[in-house]
């Protein structure tokens, strides 16, 4: 018997020059296999600025995701690349044991923005890999009758992505017409959730609303989704469950408190991290880190 659905919606978070709704992780939901973060923006319009302006900064542990439905982001790193994001195409950065980049609306744009950002855990067995940045602009896609699934990381329905990944999972993008009525197949030994960025859509007799994230739960062969008198275009994430213990601070995924520190040190004395070069501006500094209360007795 399928878990019921349970809705927790995005909290607004400020990421400097621009509000992203929060899907991962929250308090009542730390993970969704090994996704440990979903951050949700736009859509924005604007003719001039930028809306995204997040200053050179450092990740370990982690993979992040950019997938957008809008726009363009441009990104530089410590390893000397340098690629736009844009819609339908993957920019999958994988940190390993340190990597730093900035993230910014290019100069030339299309005025608008829309996009979501996802970080995937990586496995102990390859949290000390070498940091490595891959671009995909060739995912395959499964025709879903009235829409398309494009597969954006793992597996979905027998299509695979190219994309390098360290963990059983998923992630595709679901578009559905206007009125359609889908199944998607699941991997029922993985946990998956939902989450609808535009038009409207419900699950199981539910409506979605927008950047909500929706548990499905595990034990899940198949999910029906039906679309609303608009198209919509959903999230899927999923995978094994994350059973190892994620110390998350800042841009760090990490497994203790020490580890964080001693990653937040490096930061902060230029070291492990490289230098991303190019970008007009300030690197962003590690917030303080606040110790812990040390438990008695
Ligand atoms: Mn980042």
């Amino acid at each position: 018997m399928n878990e019921p659905l349970s809705l927790l919606p995005g909290a607004p978070t400020d990421l400097g020059t621009l509000t992203a709704r929060r899907l991962l992780p929250r308090r009542e939901r730390r993970t969704v296999g090994p996704f440990c973060f979903l951050d949700s923006y736009g859509p924005l319009a604007f003719t001039s600025g930028k809306p995204m302006d997040i200053a050179p900064h450092p990740h370990i542990g982690l993979q992040t995701v950019t997938w957008l439905l809008a726009g363009e982001v441009f990104h530089r790193d410590s390893l000397g690349s340098e690629a736009f994001a844009r819609p339908g195409v993957l920019s999958l950065m994988t940190a390993g044991r340190g990597i730093a980049h900035s993230e910014e609306t290019p100069e030339v744009h299309a005025g608008r923005l829309r996009g979501v950002q996802l970080w995937v855990a990586l496995p102990d067995a390859h949290r000390w890999d070498d940091p490595r940045f891959e671009r995909h602009d060739r995912l395959p896609s499964i025709d879903l009758g009235a829409g398309r699934a494009t597969v954006i990381l793992g597996e979905l329905a027998g299509a695979a992505s190219p994309a390098r990944v360290y963990s059983p999972l998923i992630a595709a993008e679901l578009a559905l017409e206007p009125g359609a009525a889908v199944t998607v197949a699941l991997e029922p030994r993985f946990e998956h959730a939902l989450a609808l960025l535009t038009g409207q859509a419900s699950v199981a007799g539910e409506r979605l609303p927008i950047d909500t994230l929706a548990v499905l739960g595990s034990d899940r062969a198949s999910v029906a989704i039906e679309s609303g008198a608009e198209a919509s275009r959903l999230l899927l994430v999923g995978g094994a469950p994350f059973t190892e213990p994620l110390v998350m601070w800042w841009n760090f995924v990490a497994r203790s408190h020490g580890e964080v520190a001693e990653a937040r040190a490096d930061w902060e004395a230029g070291r492990r991290f490289g230098e991303v070069l190019g970008y007009a501006g300030e690197r962003l500094a590690a917030p303080a880190l606040v110790a812990r209360p040390v438990p008695h007795g």
